[in-house]
């Protein structure tokens, strides 16, 4: 088949991969000059099945309204007019449910612990290098109350086979001697050995050249303006640009079949045909540290649950991100919550690199309400989704290509998930 993947993020890159493993003609559009240039740019770098709980749980109303109308808020709502953003706020208390919250932890679970082995099996057949640790995921507690809570919510995700050990703070401080300088402040930590980091936008261009080099065709400089449906069949992309041409010119691309992984930006195409896409930017920052001789830096990938912060060692930088912030498209950077990541790294980790040589990125996370994200086919029989994976996009990338993959042959994946379909 003919089969034209939109995006050229890291999920829509691994979606292009294994399509293009299963014999498929595949070509893939992005509007940018390479991949990986907008969220997978500079993220978190965690493949975390561990943090498969979703922003969305019971806790989170009274932690937002707690944090509410300070600048460096770890998690922000800014409402504006927009009714899009009003129906996501809405749909998210509802996800706050507790009944929700189990089910949608299960699911986002299930697609996490199968996207790191086929991550794995991916790594072993390619030996694909992105400057990845395979020494686990350390969360550390200032407070021992939301220790003892989080020890609880442990047990859901151990009973679903991600195996997490609840560690006092010296076990912490044994598994990743970097937290010694902050050892006082430490209640405790959870700690997933079977979890990874590693640089998402370096995996994605390299998967990108892997793919190429299996057939698969980019792309670059095509914005998609819309999808072009005639009865249940999309026939075709409507686009504009190109390198080599009128950035006005448009074109209409044709395949058998299409896949959507823009990211926030694909409800832009799917809702006017009729395709529900509840997604909406959330925005998230990351600051990236050269370790230069230093000896303070992490290099077990951490997670800083009072500021909601990560930290992954990408070779010799250091990458903190976090923060989310409900407000709209923008990407501008705000300096108080980028001083907001360094100064927390610095307090944490005295000798963790050069704070002068910090780089800030802003990138929108594709969240819909529940986290889980869409992945399957829709009322058009020829048109699949792949999009909208919020906090987990890199975690899940290729368990959701792989399953994808297998719904496009008409096999059954591998994996207990709820896909999305036409009915
Ligand atoms: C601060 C931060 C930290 C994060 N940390 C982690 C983490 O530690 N672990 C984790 O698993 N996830 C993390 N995430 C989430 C993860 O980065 C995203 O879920 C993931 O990158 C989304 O990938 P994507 O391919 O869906 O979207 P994108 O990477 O945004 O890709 C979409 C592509 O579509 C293209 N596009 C959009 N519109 C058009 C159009 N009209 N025409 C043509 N092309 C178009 C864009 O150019 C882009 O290349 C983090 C996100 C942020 C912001």
């Amino acid at each position: 088949m003919r089969i034209v993947v939109l995006g050229a993020g890291v999920v829509g890159v691994a979606a292009a991969w294994y399509l293009a493993a299963d014999g498929h003609e595949v070509t893939v559009i992005d509007r940018q000059s390479g991949p990986a240039l907008e969220t997978s740019f500079a993220n978190g770098g965690q493949i975390s099945a561990s943090h498969a709980e979703p922003w969305a749980n019971p806790d989170a109303p009274l932690t937002i309204l707690k944090w509410l109308g300070r600048a460096d808020a770890p998690l922000l709502f800014r409402l504006t007019a927009d009714r899009r953003q009003w129906r996501w706020a809405l749909q998210f208390l509802l996800e706050c449910l507790p009944s929700r919250t189990r089910r949608n932890t299960v699911q986002c679970l299930n697609l996490a612990l199968y996207s790191r082995s086929c991550l794995q099996a991916l790594r072993a057949a390619t030996g694909i290098e992105y400057d990845q640790q395979t020494r686990g995921i350390l969360e550390f507690y200032t407070d021992a109350r939301a220790h003892a809570r989080a020890a609880q919510a442990a047990e859901l995700i151990r009973a679903h086979g991600c195996d997490r050990q609840v560690l006092t703070a010296d076990g912490c401080v044994a598994i990743e001697p970097a937290l010694a300088p902050c050892r006082r402040r430490i209640a405790g930590g959870i700690y997933t050995a079977t979890d990874e980091s590693g640089d998402a936008r370096r995996f994605t261009q390299e998967l990108a050249r892997l793919a190429q080099a299996r057939g698969a065709v980019f792309r670059w400089g095509i914005t998609v303006e819309a999808l072009l449906a005639e009865g249940n069949t999309v026939r075709g992309a409507s686009c504009r640009g190109g390198r080599d041409r009128e950035p006005r010119c448009r074109e209409a691309i044709a395949a058998d079949a299409y896949v959507v992984s823009l990211g926030s930006y694909s409800p832009f195409v799917l809702v006017p045909i009729g395709v529900p896409a509840p997604i909406y930017p959330v925005k998230g920052y990351s600051a990236t540290i050269a370790i230069g001789d230093c000896r303070g830096a992490p290099t077990v990938s951490l997670t800083d649950l009072e500021r909601k912060l990560v930290f992954s060692r990408l070779g010799e930088r250091l990458r903190i991100a976090g923060t989310a912030e409900l407000s709209g498209y923008g990407t501008t950077l705000d300096p108080v919550r980028c001083n907001a990541l360094v100064d927390r790294t610095f307090d944490l980790f005295p000798d963790a690199g050069l704070r002068e040589s910090a780089q800030f990125w802003a990138g929108l996370r594709p969240a819909v309400p529940s986290n889980v994200p869409l992945v399957g086919g829709t009322r058009y029989r020829n048109l699949f989704v792949d999009t909208g994976h919020g906090t987990l996009g890199w975690t899940m990338a290729c368990g959701s290509g792989r399953a994808l993959a297998d719904v496009i042959a008409g096999r059954k994946p591998d994996v207990e998930f709820a896909f999305t379909s036409g009915g």
